[in-house]
């Protein structure tokens, strides 16, 4: 069995005396795609910024690469090739295209590699290419998804955790933004895909974790839990 990459341990976060988070335990090994679903309020943005250190942590404990990454900041993380595409996108509102794809790249040294990853950005989301020069707060949602994606490529992460891609994307976008994370998946990268459209999500997952109320309730293949009636019932909307 390949390598674990990422551990969740016994994680419990608050905000204030409000647990969102109440001991999750979950786990993504290399070359995986692992998806965490779960309705409103779940705990799963949550559970991501707590990952990426955004968050301070109340217990438990979070592994990369076998070592504890509790209380590193995201700039650290991505170092260690551990890249976050944030709910609401996050990109830079007042740089261009171009620059928001150079900030990716902040951690590296090779300029030449840099141009190279920024025209396979390009190939991936010609719309991005078209505006290269266009600043990043003019642009659409999707488009600002497509460049927050894009953005997190440029470190060439080896884990890249998503929060909501889909969200608020027509349905032509979200079939885009769905596909790119199956061919960026299908390049080696591993992924951790936080997603409310849970089926679309585990339709591309290896494996899958149910949230609810800040506990992991159900866990397991991603295929399985597609035909599982209770997964059904409760987020497929059947
Ligand atoms: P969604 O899919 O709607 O984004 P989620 O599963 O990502 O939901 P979280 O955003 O992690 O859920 O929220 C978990 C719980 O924590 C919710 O009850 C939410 O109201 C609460 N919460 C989130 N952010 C804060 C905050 N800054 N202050 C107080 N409570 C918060």
């Amino acid at each position: 069995m390949s390598q674990t990459l990422l551990k969740v341990k016994g994680l419990k976060v608050a905000y204030g005396g409000i647990q969102a988070v109440k001991g999750v335990d979950f786990e993504v090994r290399e070359g995986e795609l692992v998806t965490l679903i779960g309705s409103n309020g779940a705990g799963k943005t949550t559970t991501m910024k707590a990952i990426t250190g955004l968050l301070p942590i109340n217990a438990g404990d979070i592994e990369y690469l076998g070592q504890s990454i509790r209380g590193r900041g995201p700039w650290d993380l991505v170092k260690q090739g551990l890249a976050m595409v944030p709910e609401g996108r996050g990109v830079f509102t007042r740089m261009t295209i171009t620059e928001n794809l150079q900030m990716g790249a902040h951690i590296r040294k090779d300029t030449a590699g840099i141009a190279q990853d920024i025209d396979k950005v390009f190939t991936i989301f010609p719309r991005l290419k078209e505006r290269r020069d266009q600043l990043a707060g003019t642009m659409s949602g999707g488009e600002q998804q497509m460049l927050a994606m894009g953005r997190a490529l440029m470190s060439r992460p080896k884990v890249l955790l998503m929060d909501e891609p889909s969200m608020g994307l027509s349905p032509i976008m979200v079939d885009k933004i769905f596909e790119v994370v199956k061919d960026v998946y299908a390049q080696g990268v591993t992924v951790l895909l936080v997603e409310q459209n849970a089926s679309r999500a585990l339709a591309i997952a290896d494996r899958g974790y149910v949230m609810d109320s800040g506990m992991i309730t159900m866990s397991g293949e991603a295929r399985q839990m597609l035909d599982d009636p209770k997964v059904r019932a409760a987020y497929l909307g059947e």
